[in-house]
């Protein structure tokens, strides 16, 4: 007879693992104890040795699907002669690193029971199991148990507390658990009364939205907007309300037909959209697609997800799809408070179908697209967050806040950084409060208490000053693209020399200027700028983001040519003073120039409007780069292509073909002469899927190893991540 102690860290909590792991001591027939604790899961076994080690085989080789173990540390102990084994309540830890697990879609089991017309949960909108539901949108503190969480105001009915307390069910310890007795509800509301609630008010929801209105529907990690997405009108509103001119609206498809019959899919992303984190997935549109076209203007590609609550799936049967758009105005975070509707979305909502689930924390769907097979990230919220991304290395306890658009933080302790979910644009009180709120859960959740805290250079962000605030810790600046580099190359797992190239709209260099063109090469805390793109003019400053045709004027007066533009002349004077006017080796403003000299877009109403549209307008097939030219001090010099842009005579898609064409070719070319065989690109340019396909191509072929981002966005949003491993290893 042997006792044997393990101590699994990794997500063991919220999925099944308890369970799963008393299953298998049944089967060897062990006797002992499982429970949730701070770190993760603990087991003790005990029973004859052979079969002690027939369990942990098949620990090892069979965990629940969703479980995902980082590490396991096993002990021996004195036999102490157990007779049973028994799943014991959880022990805090306060010193541990406890994993929250994130949400998870509903899964098979659970679509089958609320399908089912004879199931006690048939059409329940909260069915959930150990295998499924919400987590970190509920979850109050740790360890993860139902009283620690916003189901701790439900009190399970008698059939709920029996499949909570047997071992042999798939709700055994489900936090969530629920049924139409016992647990959360449906209600349908006007701006002022409530008109319908449980199973009628979905009913009465679908027919409201039939007719075209607008609805707030209260999901998981907070309020959608949604309307009919085939109908071109009911879009059209909805966009005018919530005042978002141009950016994409998501639709969530009822299935993966309506998905196969409106875009072009492909295996990877066909898993993707039905993987349990159920993610948005960027798709390329069929020229059939009956979605209406104001879902995303002038876009060849189509946000799509498919249901991931019991709720949505409810809601949008009998509809192709709806259009589900973050409920919120404009930039500020998502609203998830019942009682946050009549100053927030009144405006914009006819009626709104509510539920009486607090949700603890918010958090945004995630956005996706597939690259090379994989999935690449351009939101990490849902499903994602707040898993922990394990890194190579060590790392003193750190916080790193990020940047000031698309902002996340990061967290680091141990090997581990903990990304938070998309927090939004950080140019508001709300989402400062938001950024504030979440910060303030992470560092409780994951028993974090930072030494150190990394931010931007830049001194008017936000984030900046937030850091700067914060007393007691040592403060760390981190340049903007060096924080770009290191992200890419830590997720890469990348230790020593890289060179990064990092080109994104805006950041700011050590010289003061704004950068976004870079070559960098990194190494650890050090980096050196071995090569940029051009300075130009950027009249006006932000002015110049919303306005292409400004970059347009620039670039064409450092060529030595005039622009037909009426204010030209003024912007000529502007930069001729310097009034306004802060110089910019950027890559989204280059970008913007060529869409304007283009004819393609002259305003914007979100920053890489234009250029997103350059990637969509660009021609197929082989065309030539332009000409450049790299200076002896390795600046890009783009003047002799914005000649070729500006005279030529060529049709949009050519010169959009052309363009991300030169781009590569110049990237290639600055690469061989830095001479780094490690390429990491990042930047929220590489979210354009035509210039990443094609310098990825360019320089393999070239020789390079080229290493992307998969685990965290390219853009700002991955910004924090790279701070913190900058910052988190320095003595
Ligand atoms: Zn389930
Ligand atoms: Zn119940
Ligand atoms: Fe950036």
């Amino acid at each position: 007879m042997i006792r044997r102690r393990a101590e699994i860290r990794g997500v063991v909590q919220g999925v099944g693992f308890r369970p799963f792991v008393y299953s298998l001591a049944a089967r060897f027939g062990l006797a002992g104890h499982v429970l949730n604790s701070g770190f993760g899961v603990e087991i003790e076994v005990e029973g004859p040795a052979g079969s002690v080690d027939r369990f942990f085989e098949a620990l090892a080789a069979g965990p629940p699907p969703l479980a995902r173990i980082e590490s396991t540390t096993i002990g021996e102990l004195p036999p102490v002669n157990d007779r049973e084994f028994e799943i014991r309540e959880s022990a805090a830890r306060s010193d541990a690193l406890a994993l929250v697990p994130p949400d998870i879609a509903a899964c098979e089991a659970c679509e089958a029971d609320f399908r089912d017309a004879r199931n006690r949960r048939h059409a329940y909108p909260f069915t959930n199991c150990t295998n499924c539901g919400p987590r970190y949108t509920i979850i109050e503190d740790v360890p993860y148990d139902r009283p620690l969480t916003t189901m701790s105001e439900f009190a399970m009915c008698a059939d709920c507390e029996r499949e909570y307390h047997n071992p042999a069910d798939r709700r055994f310890h489900a936090q969530p658990n629920a049924c139409p007795v016992c647990g959360p509800w449906v209600e349908l509301w006007d701006h002022g009364r409530c008109l319908a609630s449980r199973g009628e008010a979905i009913a009465a929801t679908q027919r409201l939205l039939r007719e075209g209105a607008i609805c707030g529907i209260k999901g998981l990690g907070g309020f959608h907007l949604a309307c009919d997405a085939l109908s071109e009108t009911a879009v059209a509103r909805l966009r005018e309300r919530k005042r978002r001119s141009a950016k994409p609206f998501a639709v969530m498809a009822s299935g993966l037909s309506v998905v196969e019959r409106s875009c072009f899919l492909s295996d990877p992303e066909r898993e993707a959209l039905l993987s349990p984190r159920r993610p948005i997935v960027i798709l390329r549109r069929r020229p059939e697609c009956r979605m209406a076209t104001e879902c995303a203007p002038g876009n060849h590609t189509l946000g799509v997800l498919l249901p991931y609550t019991p709720l949505h799936s409810l809601l949008t049967a009998g509809f192709e799809a709806l259009v589900m758009t973050s409920g919120n105005v404009s930039e500020e975070p998502i609203v998830s408070r019942n009682d946050e509707l009549p100053s927030r979305l009144h405006p914009i909502c006819d009626f709104f179908l509510v539920h009486n689930r607090r949700i603890q924390t918010r958090v945004d769907d995630s956005v996706v697209r597939l690259f090379e097979g994989s999935e690449r990230l351009i939101r990490r919220s849902r499903g994602y967050a707040p898993h922990p991304l394990a890194l190579p290395f060590e790392m003193r306890p750190a916080l790193a806040v990020g940047g000031e658009l698309k902002s996340t933080f990061c967290l680091t302790r141990e090997r581990y950084a903990v990304m938070s979910q998309h927090i939004g644009d950080l140019e508001n009180y709300e989402t400062l409060v938001f950024f504030r709120e979440t910060l303030e859960h992470m560092k409780r959740f994951f028993r974090i208490q930072p030494e150190i805290v990394a931010h931007d250079l830049h001194p008017g962000y936000l984030s900046t000053r937030l850091a700067l605030e914060m007393t007691g810790v040592e403060h760390i600046g981190v340049q903007h693209h060096h924080a770009h580099v290191a992200a890419c190359a830590a997720e890469n797992g990348l230790e020593g020399a890289v060179c990064g190239v990092a080109f994104d709209g805006t950041g700011y260099g050590t010289d003061g200027q704004i950068w976004g063109g870079e070559f960098l090469v990194c190494d650890g805390a050090r980096f050196e700028r071995a090569g940029h793109f051009r300075p130009v003019a950027m009249p006006g400053g932000d002015q110049a983001v919303r306005e292409p045709w400004r970059m347009a004027v620039a670039y064409l007066r450092d060529a030595g040519l005039d622009s037909a533009h009426p204010r030209a002349k003024l912007i000529g004077q502007m930069i001729e003073s310097g009034i306004h006017t802060v110089m910019t080796s950027s890559c989204g403003r280059l970008f913007d120039a060529v869409a304007s000299i283009a004819g393609l877009r002259d305003a914007s109403n979100f920053e890489g409007q234009a250029a997103s549209e350059l990637e969509s307008a660009a021609a197929g097939g082989y065309h030539d780069p332009y000409p450049y030219r790299i200076s002896p001090e390795r600046s890009v010099d783009f003047r002799p292509m914005i000649e070729s842009v500006a005279t030529g005579g060529e049709a949009a898609p050519v010169i959009a073909a052309r363009f991300h064409r030169t781009l590569a070719a110049a990237t290639v070319e600055m690469c061989r002469l830095i001479g780094v065989k490690r390429v990491c690109l990042t930047g929220g340019c590489f979210q354009n899927w035509l210039l990443l396909e094609q310098t990825a191509a360019r320089l393999r072929s070239a020789g390079f190893e080229v290493f992307l981002h998969r685990r965290v966005p390219p853009n700002d949003g991955g910004l924090a991540l790279g701070q913190a491993a900058i910052a988190a290893r320095l003595r």
